[in-house]
């Protein structure tokens, strides 16, 4: 029974990022075999090969570059709108959004706190203060999945290294897309998401019904390797989004749909409509799984793993009574005295294992890692950077 096979596809194009997946597919190899990669490595997790070794809450840092045309002063979105943006983004990716109460009983065990929050960046690229905003006029009556929004050249703003931030950029997208996102594993110089201005936040100019500020949830989602829910096989039922715990369902929702809602014989409960990664209207849209929380951890411990990294790094420093110098001593880690100390010396980059002992010894989260967790997480994470440098290189871009 595929009641909703027979609808017709929603009228408005309302998220680009598969028309972009499927560009970067079509159009280099190296993209091709860094999905494979990463599609493997999620399964890994998916199947409990590997596991998650991150227990605390990882902070990503997000730059948000608002393109605006002088003509539509409403483009240039106001640092309320920017900042209720990133308080809807470290509610949903900690299940503490209030909406969450709305999860039919029969699903409320796999609601998951991803243990991922934002900020808008404090250092720039050169390391100066700054409100992680940057302002950019165009010229430009709009955008589309074409990525021009991500260059100045071409009428857009340039990224920040996105290994290190995220970028978001809010700009008029054209032909009712509210936006896209390219997925891990895509060019480094368009790495990152775009919303429309009026699908961003949830004060301003966002207007109804996307003004929750769920936009920006849903593709920042693709940005850490969810697929939507439905798997994109226009109604098959013959493709999921490869995660376990989500259930099979026919294609998008949209609206406010009413449950239960079957398709692909997913009864009693139906579509899990109510997940971030559907199309329903934002007020309707409140929970990601275990599952694909599993799914963010292989992706932020394989391919966005320099984020992890940074923030373990990032920890260390903070303290102000836990000096640089103290930083290499192994003694600086008595978190965990059972465990023996590991020889770091296999390490092929030397600044980064030093400093994670550290970030697990201080718990800035307040979760103590274990060091022998930090350095497997930390050689893993490594060979994986060099991996994947490796094969950007030799694209010959
Ligand atoms: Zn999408």
């Amino acid at each position: 029974m595929t009641q909703s096979a027979n609808f017709p596809a929603p009228a408005r194009d309302i998220c680009g990022t598969m028309l972009v997946h499927r560009r970067l597919l079509n159009d280099s190899m190296t993209y091709r075999a860094q999905r494979a990669r990463i599609e493997n490595r999620a399964l890994q997790y998916e199947t409990g090969r590997r596991s998650a070794v991150r227990n605390e809450v990882l902070t990503i840092p997000v730059v948000v570059h608002v393109v605006h045309n002088p003509a539509h002063p409403e483009q240039n979105v106001g640092d309320a709108q920017v900042h209720s943006q990133i308080d809807v983004l470290n509610r949903d990716f900690r299940a503490a959004n209030a909406d969450v109460s709305q999860v039919p009983e029969v699903w409320r065990p796999l609601v998951a706190d991803a243990r991922i929050e934002f900020a808008l960046a404090t250092r720039d690229p050169l390391g100066n203060p700054t409100e992680g905003i940057t302002r950019i006029e165009t010229d430009r009556d709009g955008f589309d999945t074409s990525d021009t929004v991500k260059a100045a050249e071409t009428g857009g703003a340039d990224p920040w290294p996105s290994d290190q931030f995220l970028n978001l950029w809010v700009c008029q997208l054209q032909g009712g897309l509210l936006g896209y996102a390219q997925f891990p594993g895509g060019p480094p110089q368009t790495d990152g998401v775009v919303i429309l201005h009026t699908a961003f936040g949830t004060t301003g100019c966002a207007a109804s019904p996307f003004d929750g500020g769920r936009t920006a949830t849903h593709e920042i989602g693709h940005w850490l390797d969810l697929l939507h829910i439905w798997g994109d096989d226009d109604g098959a039922c013959s493709n999921d989004d490869r995660v376990g715990d989500t259930p099979n369902q026919a294609s998008s929702n949209t609206g406010k749909p009413a449950f239960p809602h079957v398709t692909c014989d997913n009864g009693p409960n139906g579509d899990m409509f109510m997940n971030y990664m559907d199309y329903v209207d934002d007020e309707a849209m409140f929970m990601f799984t275990r599952g694909q929380s599993e799914r963010m951890d292989a992706c932020l411990e394989g391919a966005r793993a320099s984020f992890v990294v940074a923030h373990q790094v990032g920890t260390a420093k903070a303290p102000a009574a836990a000096p640089a110098a103290e930083a290499p001593s192994e003694a600086a880690a008595p978190a965990a005295p059972s465990v023996p100390p590991q020889a770091p010396a296999a390490a092929p980059a030397p600044a980064a294992p030093a400093a994670a002992p550290a970030a697990a010894a201080t718990g800035g989260n307040g979760h103590a890692a274990h060091d022998s967790e930090v350095e497997r997480l930390l050689r893993e994470v490594l060979s994986e950077v060099q991996d994947a440098l490796g094969i950007v290189t030799g694209d010959g871009r």
